[in-house]
């Protein structure tokens, strides 16, 4: 039953977490659950942005709506760009709409065949077994992530903590380290706009760009369209997140907040627990206020 009829008003100060994980692509929890613990965190307006997967959505929606949260269809793509991967998410995206479960489809589609590289690479280090270990912890099947074998080979008692697999194991250089060729930024952004939704680049301070690199993604990605920037996310210090409103300026883009919140005890960041966007910025949920669906 609906516990809020109201619209939930959309400003500057909104509590909007559009950027988080469900255990349809590398979270734990369902999302509903999530939708439930979003609500409890006091977020307000709540994205659920799965990688490159848009099988929660609907769940997410309904749940979403039920507990008086306003919510955003949303995803997050994997992209190559330059040699690196970056993340492109996409915001009030139909969940329905053709050619964005099409191109996802593609870009997940060798997702399985790149964990079992991962996991003779691992075996060849001297650790067996994990591809099950991996696909034991994936929600769904499509969608086996690094996160999934961080979490057996923490469960299995090979590291700490899931940050101490990526450094040791999953990343280049590393055994377990696989390079993949993910979505075109050019496509991920038509995807994104096809469906009715904003691009925005996440959490950009994770890139390892040169200066050049970096200012060539951003050229590129509004060339194609793409609108907005991670500003305020989880993986963001303090001096990053002024740096990246300074970027959003330059630019032109829109600005967007969200936790990328993964898993409880997981992630560095609760769902909603966030600093407020920079003042001389135009909130992204603002662009996308006839996206917004609203609970009652
Ligand atoms: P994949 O798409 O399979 O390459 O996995 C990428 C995911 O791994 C990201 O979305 C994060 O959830 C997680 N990840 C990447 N780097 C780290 C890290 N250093 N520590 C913990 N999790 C990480
Ligand atoms: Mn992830
Ligand atoms: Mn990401
Ligand atoms: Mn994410």
């Amino acid at each position: 039953m609906p516990v809020m009829a109201a619209r939930v008003p959309l400003h500057h100060l909104t509590n909007a977490d559009l950027h988080s994980h469900s255990d349809v692509s590398d979270g734990t929890l369902s999302p509903a659950a999530l939708a439930a613990r979003a609500r409890a965190q006091g977020v307000e307006l709540w994205a659920l942005t799965d990688h490159d997967e848009l099988g929660g959505q609907h769940r997410a929606r309904e749940a979403a709506l039920d507990l008086g949260l306003a919510w955003l269809g949303g995803v997050e793509v994997s992209v190559t760009f330059a040699g690196e991967t970056v993340h492109v998410v996409g915001l009030g995206i139909d969940p329905d709409d053709e050619a964005l479960r099409a191109g996802l489809a593609a870009t997940r589609g060798g997702r399985r065949e790149r964990a079992q590289a991962m996991a003779e690479g691992l075996a060849r280090a001297g650790i067996a077994g994990c591809f099950d270990g991996a696909l034991r912890h994936a929600g769904n099947p499509e969608l086996i992530s690094r996160t999934h074998f961080a979490r057996h080979l923490v469960e299995s008692g090979v590291c700490a903590d899931t940050h101490e697999v990526f450094r040791r194991f999953l990343v280049e250089g590393r055994p377990g380290y696989v390079p993949h060729r993910w979505a075109r930024l050019g496509d991920a952004v038509r995807w994104i706009a096809g469906a009715g939704g904003v691009a925005v680049i996440a959490h950009p301070a994770r890139y390892r760009f040169s200066p050049s690199a970096e200012y060539a993604l951003f050229s590129e990605f509004v060339a194609h369209g793409g609108r907005a920037v991670e500003v305020t996310t989880g993986s963001h210090s303090a001096p990053e997140q002024v740096r990246y409103a300074d970027t959003a300026l330059e630019f032109g883009l829109l600005a967007s907040r969200g936790s990328d919140f993964h898993a409880p005890g997981e992630s560095r960041t609760e769902l909603g627990a966030l600093p407020a966007l920079p003042g001389r910025l135009q909130p992204v949920w603002e662009a996308l206020a006839q996206r917004v669906q609203h609970p009652g």
